[in-house]
């Protein structure tokens, strides 16, 4: 069978707790299969070993404020007194040519993609107890005890997301989180809806 270029590729939004490794989790998923990974735009500081542009676009205030303005973002939210946002025209091209788009957003801006977005597949990653989420921010070593206990206390509020979403994967270890979430995206590659061009081409009776 001749595998037909997807017409349209699939978005993927992926939340949960800062500190759970989801960063570390997209790499290794990225390793795997063909994915673009959207790349926010945020007024927060760069931390070590961040880079400008792979990251994130790091912006000023003002910056942001205009690209809100003149609804450049697909979606946008304030979190721990910093603005996050997606490009929407970076994700409609990329989905329009066919490749899979992963967002790795927080679950207000998740939320106002569900309402423009109601195709996309909703995963919400969480860390094996609250203690080991506290255990890997202290280890990251890159905020302060302030911003920390901001983040935890963030994390108990966005539990209550959880029933928003589709997925819940639990990471304990990458490489089950990240054969979870490749198992999610093969069933979705397997929807009907998605094999349109196969049923009409090839497969057509
Ligand atoms: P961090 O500062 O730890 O990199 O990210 C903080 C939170 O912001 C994470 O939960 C992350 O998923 C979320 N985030 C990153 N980019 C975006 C974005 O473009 N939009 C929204 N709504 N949240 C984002």
């Amino acid at each position: 069978m001749t595998q037909r270029k997807k017409t349209k590729g699939q978005l993927i939004v992926l939340s949960g707790p800062s500190g759970v490794g989801k960063s570390t989790v997209i790499a290794e998923l990225m390793a795997q299969r063909p994915l673009y990974f959207s790349v926010s735009y945020t007024t927060r500081q760069p931390r070590t070993g961040e880079q400008d542009g792979v990251n994130y676009n790091f912006v000023s205030r003002q910056e942001f404020e205009r690209m809100i303005a003149d609804n450049e973002l697909l979606e946008y939210a304030e979190y721990v007194n910093n603005y996050y946002g997606t490009s929407l025209k970076v994700i409609r091209e990329k989905l329009d040519s066919g490749m899979d788009v992963l967002l790795d957003i927080e679950v207000k801006g998740a939320a106002k993609v569900r309402q423009s977005c109601p195709d996309a597949i909703f995963i919400f990653m969480i860390p094996p107890s609250f203690e080991e989420l506290s255990r890997r921010l202290h280890a990251r070593n890159t905020d302060n005890e302030d911003v920390i206990t901001g983040r935890l206390e963030k994390a108990r509020q966005e539990y209550k997301e959880i029933p928003n979403y589709d997925y819940l994967v639990i990471n304990d270890k990458v490489s089950n989180a990240v054969g979870e979430i490749e198992s999610i995206l093969t069933a979705a590659e397997c929807r009907v809806m998605n094999r349109k061009n196969i049923v009409e081409g090839d497969y057509a009776l």
